[in-house]
């Protein structure tokens, strides 16, 4: 004997029903000599559909005739697409079943009355109509098919909604059935069942798995197949984390765990039959039937993980009784379980600290009032006397939990589990760990569910490659020049880094786009064009909020205030930060320090490397030396490539204005070279570092000479001050002249030293290591105590787009270490 079952989407119309016939006629051909049973759900949604209508009759809604003729219709049309039109036994049967439906359903709306009797009568029919057409669709496959109403055979308790099964009389009906039946195959209802007066009950919501077990149980099948829609049980629920993919093997144990913490595919109570008898439990999806899918038995092989799913339990809430008079005082625990038993409260999951102060336990969010009541009824009198607190509920919890037999004597699973939660900055309200263990379970806020499940599947299962969701604000020239280094490097960080950057929102300043599973990067303009929503700042953190991915990093390349202004508050929502956008440093200390405060609270990371000279080590070569106990004594540079350029270029026998003119040309300059020239780009550089060594400094704290004479200043257009430069030509030749005479050169220097910061044009000799500059480079030079005769020089392009993009790539990349567990 051969148990299969098939769940509602196997059996959601004509076509699926003839697959699993299709299924089930192969087996048959196969295995000729062993007898099949067909447990079958109810047609996809019919459950759910049956339980609204009653509820809308029982509400006066009358409404409720719509939807029971739109069932009634779904089912006809079945028949007619299985060409079953002429079958007299299948019409008959399901449209008597309707019309006695519409006559109880019509009582319910008169009395406006559900009781759990009648709901389980009504919402028992899907099964019913359904195992009948497919008994009938075998036939036309010349199978010899019989139809079993299992009201007849499993015999269960009054307990509507969830009946337990008197297994003594349901063996012995299906054992003696069975010995009679001449069919090669029986269709058998799920999930219904009778009481010993024959009063329809249901084994609970999903309960047809059930079924499946307690018949092959009862019949000692060689085998119990659970046929679904998805390729076996799988390391997380595929419809909440993507990447799940199917375990081959695991234990009856594992796969208790797994029920029971929410993984759909197996309705817990399905085990314990199977496991009882040893008989081997199988999960197979009816839409791929050549996969594997899950063996399910004694032995699992173990396989190359630590552990063998994430689950989740979405919706609990969290009760503690907690007080001094619990200390030291025994009794407590069963006295407060035991209240909880005699009210039927079902509890998932309990906590004690070592403190003996507090016992924690979850329960389903529908039991908590009751629980409440009933064990603050229970202590009463301790809670009078102030011994105990009344008890404490939190609400919008779920559970999540990592499952698995090699956890056992395993060091090191709970460390991972919590590292990988909180490097997500996700907090942990609750744990527990079960003495088998074979699971660890934490509490967290539902609003952390998905990242939470995501993140944890990442840690145990995807060792190969991670996942880094960046979201990119300013898609100019550095952000695009950043997309498509992405995009190239792509196979390679996959191959030799096992990393993946997938850009889950990108934004403009007009438009933002958002795409949970990655944006393909050759089509985002397209789809901000087109799909694009309006753009503001509070707007795309709710929505990255929202989203809740893990490994989440912002990237800003925008030189927006705006933008820089939010980062506290993203890096609160625990998400990284990499920017090449200075202005967010260059702001007030107070507002400096506090991104760096969160930062810290958080345990998320900021980073901006190309701050200062773009790709150049600058900040992490002044970081180093501090770490390591140097001491900084000065610190000199030229840090912009434009005013380098410009002064590595005028020499004798070349104008100023000619010289600032070519640089405008070049590209090199803002589109008004005062901005360059007036030296504020190279303040708020010198400011960062400064901060870096613990100055206190705000911006208008560095003294910046301005070289400008003032006639320049004024110019009230471009070209207007290009003229005005050229007539100035005679002041920079006077201060060139002057150093030249001495062998010296001019050059634009940002110098700390002693505390104060300034920016100006000085004359270097040639012993200086300036005075070889050329070209556009940036160049730092640090003077500190190790490096104290010769200076620390760091020194190349400071600037463009390739060079800062590569920086922020770099960037990226390292905090995909850090979430690897590195720092
Ligand atoms: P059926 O109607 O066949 O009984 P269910 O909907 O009850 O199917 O169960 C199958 C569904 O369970 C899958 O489609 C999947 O979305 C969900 N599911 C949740 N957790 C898991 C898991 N760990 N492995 C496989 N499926 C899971
Ligand atoms: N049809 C029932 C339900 O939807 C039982 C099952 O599908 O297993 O709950
Ligand atoms: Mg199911």
């Amino acid at each position: 004997m051969i148990v299969l079952k098939f769940g509602g989407t196997s059996v959601a119309d004509a076509k699926n029903i003839q697959k699993v016939g299709a299924i089930v006629a192969q087996l048959l051909k196969k295995n000729k000599k062993t007898k099949i049973a067909v447990v079958v759900s109810a047609m996809t949604g019919v459950t759910d559909e049956l339980i609204k209508i009653s509820s809308m009759a029982a509400n006066h809604e009358a409404g409720y005739t719509d939807l029971f003729n739109k069932l009634r219709i779904r089912h006809r049309h079945t028949i007619r697409d299985l060409k079953l039109m002429k079958d007299k036994s299948v019409n008959d049967h399901n449209e008597e079943l309707f019309a006695g439906l519409k006559d109880i359903l019509h009582g319910v709306y008169l009395v406006g009355e559900l009781s759990p009797r009648t709901l389980d009568f009504i919402s028992g029919h899907g099964e019913l109509l359904c195992a009948k057409m497919v008994a009938a669709s075998f036939k036309i496959l010349k199978m010899r098919s019989g139809f079993m109403d299992a009201r007849n055979f499993i015999k269960t308790d009054e307990s509507f909604g969830s009946a337990l099964v008197d297994f003594t009389i349901t063996n012995k009906n299906l054992k003696s059935y069975f010995r009679e039946t001449k069919n090669e195959v029986e269709v058998i209802t799920g999930f219904v069942a009778a009481t010993s007066k024959n009063e329809t009950t249901t084994l609970g919501r999903g309960g047809s798995d059930y079924t499946a077990a307690i018949v092959g149980a009862a019949l000692d099948a060689t085998e119990i197949q659970i046929w679904t829609d998805v390729d076996g049980v799988m390391t997380a629920d595929p419809r909440k984390v993507k990447k799940a993919f199917s375990i081959p093997t695991m234990t009856y144990e594992e796969a208790m765990e797994m029920s029971h913490f929410g993984a759909k595919v197996i309705h817990p109570p399905t085990i314990q039959p199977a496991l009882e008898k040893a008989i081997p439990l199988r999960i197979k999806n009816t839409f791929r039937p050549e996969a594997f899918g899950t063996l399910i038995s004694t032995k699992s092989d173990g396989g190359p993980f630590l552990i063998k799913g994430v689950s989740s339990i979405d919706d609990i809430s969290l009760l503690t009784l907690q007080g001094s008079g619990m200390v030291g005082v025994s009794g407590i625990s069963a006295r407060l379980f035991n209240a909880l038993s005699q009210s039927k409260v079902n509890v998932i999951l309990i906590t004690q600290g070592s403190s003996e102060h507090a016992i924690t336990f979850a329960v389903k969010p529908g039991d908590a009032a009751y629980a409440k009541k009933s064990i603050d009824a229970a202590f009463l009198l301790e809670i009078k006397n102030h011994l105990l607190q009344p008890i404490k509920v939190e609400t919008g919890l779920s559970i999540i939990a990592v499952i698995g037999e090699s956890m056992r004597n395993t060091p090191g699973v709970s460390g991972k589990l919590f590292q990988a939660l909180g490097k997500n900055g996700i907090s942990i309200v609750a744990t527990a760990q079960g003495s088998s263990e074979l699971n660890i379970s934490t509490v967290i806020h539902k609003g952390n569910l998905m990242k939470g499940l995501n993140a944890l599947h990442q840690t145990f299962f995807l060792s190969d490659v991670k996942t880094l969701s960046v979201y990119l604000v300013g898609a100019g020239l550095i952000g695009n020049t950043l997309i498509k280094q992405i995009e190239k490097h792509k196979q390679f960080l996959q191959k030799e880094r096992m990393m993946e950057i997938s850009i889950a929102g990108i934004a403009t300043s007009k438009k933002m786009y958002f795409n949970a599973d990655g944006i393909n990067l050759k089509r985002y303009r397209e789809f901000l064009d087109n799909d694009g929503e309006k753009m503001t700042m509070p707007a795309f953190i709710e929505r990255m909020k929202d989203l809740n991915l893990p490994q989440s990093i912002f990237v800003d390349c925008t030189s927006s205030e705006d933008i820089a202004s939010h980062y506290a508050k993203i890096l609160d929502s625990s998400i990284s930060i990499v920017t090449p956008n200075k202005i967010g440093n260059a702001g007030t200390y107070t507002q400096y320090k506090k991104v760096r405060e969160i930062e810290r609270k958080r345990n998320v990371r900021f980073l901006y490397e190309t701050n200062v000279g773009a790709g150049l080590p600058i900040i992490s070569t002044l970081n180093d030396l501090l770490t390591s106990g140097d001491k900084i004594i000065s610190i000199e540079a030229v840090l912009s490539g434009t005013l380098s350029y410009i002064f590595n270029n005028y020499k004798e026998g070349v104008n100023f204005s000619d010289v600032v003119n070519k640089a405008k040309e070049l590209g090199y300059t803002e589109p008004d070279p005062r901005d360059d020239l007036r030296g504020t780009d190279v303040a708020r550089k010198l400011l960062i570092l400064a901060r870096e060594t613990g100055l206190a400094l705000e911006l208008k704290d560095i003294k910046v000479e301005q070289i400008l004479p003032p006639n320049c200043l004024k110019a009230k257009s471009v070209p207007d001050f290009m003229k005005q430069l050229v007539a100035s030509d005679n002041v920079f030749e006077t201060r060139r002249k002057n150093a030249a005479s001495k062998q010296k050169q001019l050059r634009f220097i940002a110098k700390l030293e002693n505390g104060k910061a300034t920016v100006s044009l000085l004359e270097v000799d040639t012993n200086h290591p300036f005075y070889h500059l050329s070209g556009s480079d940036n160049i730092i030079s640090f003077k500190t105590e190790r490096y104290h005769d010769r200076p620390l020089v760091v020194k190349g392009p400071g600037a463009g787009a390739e060079v800062t993009a590569a920086g922020v790539f770099a960037q990226i990349i390292s905090i995909g270490n850090y979430f690897e567990g590195g720092n």
